[in-house]
């Protein structure tokens, strides 16, 4: 079975196929600055004789139901397309932002469904418009394959109302659905499920914390496979501090920002969404640029990592008592698994939880599932490589194919 992943932004499409039986992408790339006047175009695959193959393409293209031409064309290339047909796509598995509580589990795309994600635009309104686009394009392009709407939200779904109700008026929560959702679901999920594989241990008997820190940044506690507390909320400004994100802030800020300097709602959302976070405190939102900054001596990047690990040993702190009993802490995401220094900031001093992290585990590089605790730590800590758009292909091809009772 052969899927497509689609991820549709504003002004992007990001795809990756699948062939679900092989275990294999077979090619990959994306479509980006679709619609100003000069766009991009990637395709990677590997070549039979495993030499990897990339094309960079300059084009115009001017709306998305282009660039999904463009990306067709690559596929279905005589000399170096994946695939001879697009027919032979099964299904098209689609990322979906938010999936209000319509969803809680991925979905085989029809008429009602579209409807729902269209009825939850005013809870992402940067976001659900622009995945519409991409399921009514590859609908039309791919008409033989079954379209699959996996919700970034969906995982978070079993969180108790303790944990997802805000203290405000209860006709909030009744009438406009504002509620904390949670994102990174498909991270989430995909990470615990792949930490029980490694601990040999059913997922529903394990209680874990997963901590995703890459440009946007979240973590979720996790009891016995489902998810029942995370730090992102309505909206992914929530919780951690992130790249250019501001987090948790007190909720009166914005009330200050307007009445003392007279900025207006827009400019308030645009500081701290864009203008804030590790960028707002040192300057810069790539993390490898902070983590060298510091190690020159500059004091406002060394401050910025402190805050930054500072809130997720917070939230850690407030799992584990969510939690009562912790097996496995995992850290992934660009961050997680490549930053060392910011693993050691957030668990130090942790060892009254039974959390240790080895100093030296931690600091070895490879590839794949790594174990940075101390063998005889009570918390297993690990890092593993997210890989959202193989969890979207895996929960797409189980929607498609149902297994059938006596099978
Ligand atoms: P992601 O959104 O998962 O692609 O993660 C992006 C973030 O990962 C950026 O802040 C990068 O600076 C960070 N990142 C990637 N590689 C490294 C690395 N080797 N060390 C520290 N941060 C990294």
């Amino acid at each position: 079975m052969k899927i497509l992943v689609i991820n549709t932004g504003s002004s992007s499409i990001k795809y990756e196929l699948f062939d679900m039986e092989q275990h294999q992408v077979m090619a990959s790339g994306m479509a980006e600055k679709i619609g100003e006047d000069t766009s991009l175009l990637t395709y990677r695959k590997t070549l039979p004789d495993g030499e990897p193959l990339e094309k960079v393409e300059e084009a115009v293209i001017l709306d998305h139901r282009k660039g999904m031409n463009r990306i067709v064309e690559f596929l279905i290339d005589p000399e170096h397309g994946a695939i001879r047909d697009r027919d032979e796509i099964s299904a098209v598995g689609h990322r979906v932002v938010h999936g209000g509580e319509t969803f809680r589990t991925t979905t085989v795309i029809d008429e009602a469904v579209i409807a729902a994600i269209r009825e939850n635009i005013p809870l992402a309104p940067l976001h659900n418009p622009a995945n519409l686009i991409g399921i009514e394009i590859a609908g039309s392009v791919f008409p033989n394959a079954l379209q699959v709407a996996v919700f970034d939200t969906a995982f978070h779904q079993t969180l108790p109302m303790k944990a997802f109700l805000y203290a405000i008026p209860f006709e909030m929560y009744e009438k406009e659905k504002v509620r904390r959702y949670g994102f990174h679901g498909t991270s989430h999920a995909y990470v615990a499920e792949r930490a029980a594989d490694y601990m040999g241990c059913p997922l529903a008997e394990l209680n874990l914390i997963t901590i995703h820190l890459g440009n946007g940044a979240s973590m979720a506690a996790i009891r016995k496979g489902k998810s029942v507390d995370t730090t992102m909320g309505m909206t992914p400004l929530a919780g951690l501090v992130m790249g250019t994100r501001s987090g948790d802030v007190d909720p009166a800020l914005p009330f200050f920002l307007a009445d003392h300097l007279g900025m207006s709602l827009k400019d308030i959302e645009a500081l701290l969404n864009k203008e804030s976070g590790l960028k707002g405190i040192c300057g810069t939102n790539d993390m490898r640029d902070v983590i060298k900054e510091m190690e020159a001596g500059d004091d406002r990047a060394k401050i910025a990592l402190d805050i930054y690990a500072y809130r997720i040993k917070k939230y850690i702190g407030a799992y584990f008592a969510v939690l009562g009993r912790v097996d496995v802490v995992v850290f992934t995401a660009g961050i997680g698994e490549n930053a060392p220094y910011i693993r050691k900031l957030c668990c130090r001093g942790l060892g009254g939880f039974g959390m240790e992290i080895d100093p030296e585990r931690n600091t070895k590089a490879g590839n794949g599932i790594r174990e940075i605790s101390f063998l005889n730590s009570k918390v297993k800590i690990l890092v593993i490589p997210t890989n959202e758009e193989l969890r979207i292909a895996q929960e797409t091809k189980a929607a498609v194919e149902p297994p059938f009772p006596g099978a």
